[in-house]
C-alpha cells in the first residue's frame, strides 16, 4: 500500500489547480484518474476570462494541441423567442477555445503531481489520522493511505457519494446532450457561444463552432427524449436562423448536477475528504464551470497546506476559504448582480442598453418567461426561492453546506 499526504480523485482542471498548490508546498500528492490519459470530456471548452488567468498564472501558456478551432472566442450571443440577439464580448479580449482531451492533460501534468490513470476510486474509510482509499486498476484492487482526500471527480462524485449515500437524491439533476453536424450553411458567427432563452426549447439550449462542425446542444429535466428535444432545436435554427445542417455524425450526453448553485447547496466533505469543484456544486450561469472548478480546487489545495502550518481541523479552514469562491458563483445567479454589476466578465447591462427601449422590453419579458420554465421542473420551488432571496440577503443565509 502506497502511504502519501494527499490522493485526489480526477485528474480535470480542479484537480489540477489542487495538485499545484500541494505539490508546491512540498506535499507528496497522487491523482487517481479512471479513464486512460488524455481522456475525452464533454465540453463546449468555452473558457472564461477569469479561467483563462488562472490557467495562464499556475500553468503558463497553452499549447496549441490544447485548442480546438476557432481557437478563440469573442464572447456570448444570447437569442431570444422575439428574435433579437445580444452579442457581449468578454471582458478583457478573446479567450482560448479548448480541447479539454488535452487542456485537462497538460495542466495535470504541469502541477507536477503523479498520476495514476486507468485507477477507479472505488471507496474510502476514514479513520480519524489518516484515510484509507481504495481503488481498482485493470481490474485489481489497489490501496493507498493518504492524509487526507480531495474529491475532484465532477458532478457523479463517487467520493461525495461515499460520504453522503443519499446525496444524489438531495439535489436537482438534468441532462445535457449534443450532436455533431456537417454545415451546409450556418449565419451564426462561429467567434461566439450562442444561447437560446427560449422556454419552447429546453432549459439549456446551445450551439457553436467547432473544428469545421457545428454542435447543437440541449438541456432539460431527466427523463425527457434526448433526439426529439434535439430535433426540435435543428428545425428551429433552420426556420429562424437559417442554419442549415448535414444530420448529426456523432452525439454524447450525461447527467450534471446544475442544481446546487442554482438552489445555493454546496458539499464541501466531512473530516478529513474534501470536495472540491463541480463535484461541490460550482457551476456558473449559462453552464461555465472551468473558473470556478480552477479556483475552488486551489482553494482546496490551499486549505491543506494552511491546515497543516496552522494545526486546524482541514474542514474549518477549507470552508472559511471557499466562501469567497461561493459567494462569487452565488452572484452569478443573482438579477441584481446580473443588472447592475458585472458578474459574468461580458457586460450584459451594456449590450442590454445599446438596444432600442422596444427590443429592451422585448429581452426582458422573453428571459421573464424563460425562468418560469423552471416552474415545471420538482425543484423550482427551491430555485425560485433562491433566486428571490438572492437579491434580499445575497442567498448567503439559506445556503445549506454539507
Ligand atoms: C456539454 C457540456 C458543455 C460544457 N461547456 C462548458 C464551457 O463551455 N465552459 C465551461 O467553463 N464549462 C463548461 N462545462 C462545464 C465544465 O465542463 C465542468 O464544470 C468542469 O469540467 C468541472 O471540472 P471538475 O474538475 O470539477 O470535474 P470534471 O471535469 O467533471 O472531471 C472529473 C474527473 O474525475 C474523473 N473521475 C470521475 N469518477 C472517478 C472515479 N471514480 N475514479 C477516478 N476518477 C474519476 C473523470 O473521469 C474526470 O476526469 C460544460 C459541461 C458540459 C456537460
Amino acid at each position: 500500500m502506497r502511504t502519501v499526504d494527499v490522493v485526489i480523485v480526477g485528474a480535470s482542471l480542479s484537480a489540477a489547480a489542487a495538485a499545484k498548490r500541494l505539490v508546491d508546498a512540498g506535499l507528496e500528492t497522487i491523482v487517481l484518474e479512471r479513464k486512460e490519459l488524455p481522456r475525452h470530456k464533454i465540453c463546449s471548452g468555452i473558457l472564461s476570462p477569469r479561467g483563462h488567468r488562472f490557467l495562464l498564472e499556475n500553468f503558463g501558456p497553452l499549447p496549441r494541441e490544447a485548442l480546438h478551432e476557432p481557437t478563440s472566442c469573442h464572447g456570448v450571443t444570447f437569442h431570444f423567442p422575439s428574435m433579437v440577439s445580444l452579442s457581449m464580448d468578454f471582458f478583457g479580449g478573446t479567450t482560448p477555445h479548448l480541447h479539454r482531451k488535452y487542456s485537462d492533460y497538460w495542466a495535470i501534468k504541469q502541477s507536477g503531481a503523479e498520476v495514476h490513470d486507468q485507477t477507479s476510486f472505488a471507496g474510502l474509510e476514514d479513520l480519524g489520522d489518516h484515510v484509507l482509499v481504495h481503488a481498482r486498476k485493470n481490474g485489481e484492487p489497489v490501496e493507498y493511505r493518504a492524509r487526507q482526500v480531495i474529491g475532484a471527480d465532477g458532478p457523479s462524485s463517487l467520493v461525495i457519494r461515499s460520504i453522503y449515500p443519499d446525496y444524489t437524491k438531495q439535489i436537482p439533476w438534468f441532462f445535457v446532450g449534443q450532436k455533431f453536424h456537417d454545415i451546409i450553411e450556418c449565419p451564426l458567427s462561429p467567434d461566439y457561444f450562442h444561447f437560446w432563452f427560449h422556454p419552447g426549447l429546453g432549459h439549456y439550449t446551445w450551439s457553436h463552432a467547432r473544428d469545421g462542425r457545428q454542435i447543437v446542444g440541449v438541456g432539460f429535466k431527466r427523463g425527457d427524449n434526448f433526439a426529439q428535444k434535439h430535433e426540435n432545436v435543428v428545425n428551429y435554427l433552420a426556420d429562424k436562423h437559417g442554419v442549415r445542417l448535414k444530420p448529426y455524425t456523432e452525439d454524447e450526453g450525461c447527467g450534471e448536477n446544475f442544481g446546487p448553485s442554482l438552489i445555493n447547496r454546496y458539499v464541501f466533505g466531512k473530516g478529513n475528504v474534501l470536495i472540491t469543484g463541480q463535484a461541490a456544486g460550482f457551476l456558473n450561469m449559462i453552464g461555465e464551470g472551468m473558473s470556478c472548478a480552477l479556483h475552488s480546487g486551489a482553494i482546496s489545495g490551499e486549505a491543506v497546506v494552511e491546515a497543516r502550518l496552522r494545526n486546524r481541523p482541514v474542514q474549518e479552514m477549507y470552508r472559511r476559504m471557499i466562501a469567497s469562491e461561493v459567494r462569487r458563483c452565488s452572484d452569478q445567479w443573482n438579477p441584481l448582480k446580473i443588472a447592475f454589476d458585472r458578474p459574468h466578465e461580458a457586460d450584459f447591462p451594456a449590450a442590454l442598453m445599446a438596444l432600442g427601449w422596444r427590443d429592451r422590453a422585448k429581452v426582458l419579458r422573453d428571459m421573464w418567461r424563460f425562468i418560469l420554465l423552471y416552474k415545471e421542473f420538482k425543484w423550482g420551488r427551491q430555485i425560485a426561492r433562491a433566486a428571490l432571496q438572492r437579491p434580499l440577503i445575497g442567498g448567503y443565509s439559506m445556503q445549506r453546506w454539507l
